[in-house]
């Protein structure tokens, strides 16, 4: 089995992302979930750049981790200065942490333009700081900084500053696609000419800019690095680095590599979601191997065919990476999407059987006027009830509703207020009023003060996102919109959808959706756990 070591960067390149930022127990966090995944190295911070990165390595090293080795980045020491006197190797020792990883310049350009010292100065700076390093850590990796740019403009300075680092101690050295603009077969030569001059292992560094980070990290193993670095779900500077969560299953699932261990790789879905979350980023749907869409199937022959064998058009199986495939109902669904989605659901497909033809009449001309349950479970599975029951779900009669947004002076926010008169099981009226930040926030306030008598569980429910979206832009405020409403409670999630020109009702419909399917939810559950108990109306 050929073997690659796992070099993440997320705590620290991956950090040079815009809008990307971790306190340091995220950091933390984030360390052990890396650790419990099987990543050989965490590079967490330039100790030297920032007082939170600093503060990461004392906290790191008490986590106890089992696998996984904790590195500080920093750079060689500065032109004219001894290395025993360089303030940025000195803060990299003062980590702690058992290896380092210092980028150096190994283009020319670089070496005369901004560092403006000769060629023999910079592999003396390379020699010397790894040599200074290396007596007082077990590892020192070189970050070729820019190295495969370097080296196509002048190959023999670049290969000449390896050599200085494998002569100065370097453990590693890491070929650097600095501005990422490389193409794979520049990376596939590049590391060849590197093996060919230095004795010592090589790993590979690519950033995205080309969309080619991924494909250039792979060449690279290909060439005959032993190490990749990498971020969780690619975050990084500009375009951001290479994706290990596409990487490390493509290395080991496609290509024959061990990165980590197959029950380690069953967790990648869940890793990136975990660093999304920690990063405050919405995981991206169509994110290869781990999104969401990833192994989700709309069109019903597609659907149909996934039924039979999942190969046809899945290029894994979603569950060795944690995926899992879906199917997407929507009006090109076929009678076979309807029946796996109602199986899913835990509904009795032969039931639904007879009643197919109709139902898929019902969703065309409901996607028609706007809905969409592609993103509405909880609608979808209540449609299906009604479709078998022949009736929709009740949980009370609404006798009227009505929402006042008035604005008393024009430095003064709105207020909101709606009333609610609703019937209950036992026929009892309520009557309810409630303010709100909107209409729609009052009008969920006094709908489920209102219900809460009748239902008390209604008070576990809480409204977590809210969704509009104008789907005839042309028409201006004329326009239907669709609102996508999601709820939850201690134990699940459920999204419900309402369309109308109006934005209260369209609200309305969703909210009462969210309303009766926590009902319905909590019923099913109740049978589940009674069977004893005689079945109710929604059997
Ligand atoms: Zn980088």
């Amino acid at each position: 089995m050929k073997r690659v070591q796992l070099y993440d960067t997320t705590l620290r390149d991956g950090c040079q992302g815009e809008e990307v930022s971790l306190t340091v127990d995220a950091k933390l966090a984030i360390a052990e979930r890396l650790d419990g995944f099987g990543v050989h190295y965490i590079e967490g911070g330039w100790p030297g750049s920032n007082p939170r990165d600093a503060a990461f390595f004392a906290p790191a090293m008490k986590l106890g981790l089992k696998h996984a080795k904790i590195v500080a980045f920093g750079s060689t020491r500065r032109a004219n200065v001894k290395p025993s006197e360089d303030e940025n190797l000195a803060m990299v020792l003062r980590a702690g942490a058992p290896a380092a990883c210092i980028v150096g310049k190994t283009w020319d350009l670089h070496v005369r333009e901004a560092l403006r010292i000769s060629e023999a100065a910079n592999l003396e700076i390379l020699a010397d700081s790894i040599a200074y390093l290396r007596r007082r850590l077990d590892e020192v990796i070189l970050d070729a900084e820019h190295f495969f740019d370097g080296f196509a403009a002048n190959p023999e300075f670049t290969l000449a500053c390896l050599k200085a680092a494998a002569e100065g101690g370097a453990t590693l050295i890491c070929l650097c696609d600095t501005r990422g603009g490389s193409m794979p077969a520049d990376i596939d030569r590049g590391v060849r000419a590197a093996r060919a001059a230095v004795p010592i292992p090589l790993g590979i560094h690519c950033h995205n800019d080309g969309e080619l980070a991924v494909a250039n990290s792979i060449a690279g193993v290909q060439a005959g690095c032993v190490q990749i670095q990498g971020t969780i779900n690619g975050i990084g500077e500009r375009c951001g680095n290479a994706n290990l969560v596409s990487i490390i299953p493509n290395l080991q699932l496609k290509l024959g590599y061990q990165c980590v261990k197959p029950v380690q790789l069953k967790s990648l879905s869940e890793l990136s979601r975990f660093v999304d979350e920690l990063v405050n980023r919405e995981p991206a749907k169509q994110q290869p191997f781990v999104g969401s869409s990833a192994f989700a199937h709309k069109a019903g022959l597609h659907a149909s065919a996934v039924q039979k064998s999942a190969a046809m058009y899945e290029h894994i199986d979603p569950a060795l990476i944690g995926n899992h495939q879906r199917v997407l109902v929507s009006d090109q669904a076929g009678r076979s999407n309807l029946i796996f989605k109602a199986k899913e659901l835990g509904i009795d497909p032969v039931a639904l059987e007879p009643k197919l033809k109709g139902l898929l009449q019902e969703l065309k001309q409901l996607e028609h006027q706007g809905f969409q349950f592609e993103g509405a479970d909880a609608s979808f599975e209540l449609l299906l009830q009604k479709t078998i029951n022949g009736a929709k779900l009740r949980h009370f009669e609404l006798i009227g509703f009505r929402v006042i947004d008035e604005k008393r002076h024009e430095d003064e926010a709105s207020i909101a207020e709606a009333t609610v008169i609703v019937k209950g099981p036992d026929g009892t009226v309520e009557h309810t009023a409630a303010q709100g930040n909107g209409p729609v926030n009052a009008l969920d306030t006094a709908l489920r003060k209102a219900l809460v008598k009748f239902y008390p569980s209604i008070e576990e429910v809480r409204l977590h996102d809210y969704k509009v979206r104008v789907l005839e832009a042309t028409e201006g405020t004329k326009a239907v919109v669709r609102v996508l409403i999601e709820s939850g409670d201690a134990s699940d999630h459920w999204t419900t959808v309402g369309v109308s020109h109006n934005v209260v009702e369209a609200s309305w419909q969703a909210l009462v959706d969210a309303i009766d399917f926590k009902l319905y939810k909590d019923r099913k559950r109740h049978r589940k756990d009674r069977p004893a108990v005689a079945t109710s109306v929604v059997a």
